[in-house]
């Protein structure tokens, strides 16, 4: 018999519906692979919550609100979405013991739906910087496909929990491409909502004008159903857009008989490995073969993605991590001076990733280097945006590789930081034009790891996203594959 932590949550929404599993037992079957399996995957941070956590009442009898209702269906949660009750740490020491007084409203929501919150936090790239979970302070989290190598990042736990079913869903949150990437290093699902989409309160911030909250799931409807109860407008988030929220699962199911996808021809250059390039070719056809349409575009500003992201996203960083000098929230080191304390703290406290990426931010933002820099990333901001625009007027989707490679190797890439900022050069693009996109699985290398297919739509249309995915996975087999764990 399958186990209850191996199915997706649409499958044990109905399970739990008709009373033939109860959210204990779901909670029980994840504890017990998480004990068997966690060692390796690492997917999980701060493992002392797992025996007190077993106390955790189920919410079956409770109804949801809006007629969705997870019967207490555990969720879990990336390390920088504050949790009342649970340690939020980002994954960095200078966090060390913060424990939110709030939830952030995407937990609010999904605890109004009757979602149980899993207690422990999934492991992530300190403050969400990298790619490969790495930077985590508490050491990486391994893939699931091959343990050698790294789960992409930031939300890396998050992906290799669901790819491990150490968890049944879980949310990561995407700057440049943390819930993207990682979804396609370990054979997942990935959304990237629309900026403003959902609420941003109680995330703790990286590049607040990149920052997304999004799901990670065994599949496309459950991130269309996970999407569905976190989307909508907050009046706590000031960049939050007060539009009514689709119902996304409506778009499962709907076939893709004309629609116009454009391949951008910047995103099939060197540096893309010579096998994924091929998976990806295959993907298009079949999505052809299933009725839509597929033609060259050009997106001639895409070379000045990954430099303008790197300017804006660390000046927003540095500005948004100002605040942890050791007064209000986490770690302090110990020192007999203010001055000293401040100094102290963020030297003890912050990892060496962190460090560069302040430095790089102050720089950019300084007197004098301001209009060089940040003002210029700024405007052709703009332009990478006005590209989108164009191609959207004539076409529904844009579809790409979510990465130029596989997996690779834990190790491979932490000495060289500018080769690690470059396995974002196919999904940072959406985050500087503020637009959906999803990852989905479409094929594995020969070594046995696992490649995705990025789906871009225009703003607000997740779900010609839901639709084109569900179609193509309805049509294929390889978000059926588990690694052997
Ligand atoms: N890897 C990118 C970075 O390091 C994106 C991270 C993210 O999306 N949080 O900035």
């Amino acid at each position: 018999m399958t186990e209850l932590n191996h199915l997706t949550a649409h499958e044990l929404l109905d399970k739990l519906s008709k009373k033939e599993a109860t959210a204990q037992a779901i909670q029980d079957a994840l504890y017990t692979r998480i004990q068997k399996t966690d060692k390796k995957v690492k997917a999980y941070v701060r493992m002392d919550k797992l025996i007190s956590s077993k106390s955790i009442k189920t919410k079956a009898e409770e109804p949801g609100r809006n007629g969705l209702n997870l019967y207490g269906l555990p969720i879990s949660i990336k390390d920088n979405i504050c949790t009342q009750g649970f340690i939020t740490e980002c994954c960095s020491k200078i966090l060390q013991g913060f424990n939110p007084p709030y939830n952030a409203t995407v937990i609010n929501k999904l605890k109004e739906a009757s979602a149980e919150i899993f207690p422990l936090k999934t492991n992530m790239d300190e403050f969400a910087f990298g790619s490969s979970t790495e930077n985590s302070y508490f050491g990486s989290t391994h893939n699931p496909w091959n343990l050698d190598c790294v789960p992409g990042g930031s939300s890396g736990g998050s992906a290799a929990a669901v790819a491990s079913d150490e968890a049944i869903w879980a949310l990561g949150s995407d700057t440049g491409g943390s819930i993207r990437q990682p979804a396609s290093f370990c054979g997942v699902v990935g959304l990237k909502p629309t900026y403003g989409r959902v609420s941003r309160f109680g995330l703790i911030a990286f590049a607040s004008s990149l920052d997304q909250i999004g799901p990670i799931t065994k599949d496309v409807r459950d991130a269309a159903i996970l999407s569905q109860i976190i989307s909508g407008f907050d009046p706590k988030d000031s960049t939050s857009i007060n539009q009514p929220v689709p119902e996304y699962t409506k778009s499962l199911g709907l076939d893709i008989k004309g629609l116009k996808f454009g391949i951008p021809k910047e995103y099939f250059v060197d540096g893309m490995d010579a096998e994924v390039k091929i998976i990806i070719q295959e993907a298009i056809a079949k999505l052809n073969t299933l009725g839509a349409f597929s033609h060259q575009v050009s997106l001639p500003h895409t070379e000045y993605a990954v430099p303008v992201y790197y300017i804006i996203a660390t000046a927003e960083a540095s500005s948004n991590l100002a605040r942890f000098d050791g007064v209000q929230y986490g770690y302090r080191a110990k020192s007999d001076n203010l001055i000293q304390m401040y100094k102290k703290t963020r030297g003890e406290g912050f990892g060496d990733e962190a460090k560069r990426r302040i430095i790089l931010g102050t720089f950019a933002l300084s007197h004098g280097y301001y209009d060089a820099y940040y003002l210029r990333a700024l405007k052709v901001r703009t332009l990478i945006k006005q590209d989108f625009d164009k191609i959207f007027k004539d076409f529904d989707c844009i579809i790409t590789p979510t990465c130029p490679t596989a997996a690779f190797k834990i190790g491979e890439k932490t000495k060289d930081p500018l080769e690690m900022y470059l396995s974002d050069i196919y999904t940072i693009s959406v985050n500087l034009a503020g637009i959906p996109a999803i990852s989905i699985p479409c094929g594995f290398t020969k070594n046995g790891l696992p490649v995705g297919l990025q789906i871009m739509a225009k703003a607000f249309n997740e779900e010609v996203l839901f639709r084109v995915a569900h179609v193509y996975e309805q049509n294929t087999q390889w978000h059926k594959l588990k690694p052997k764990l």
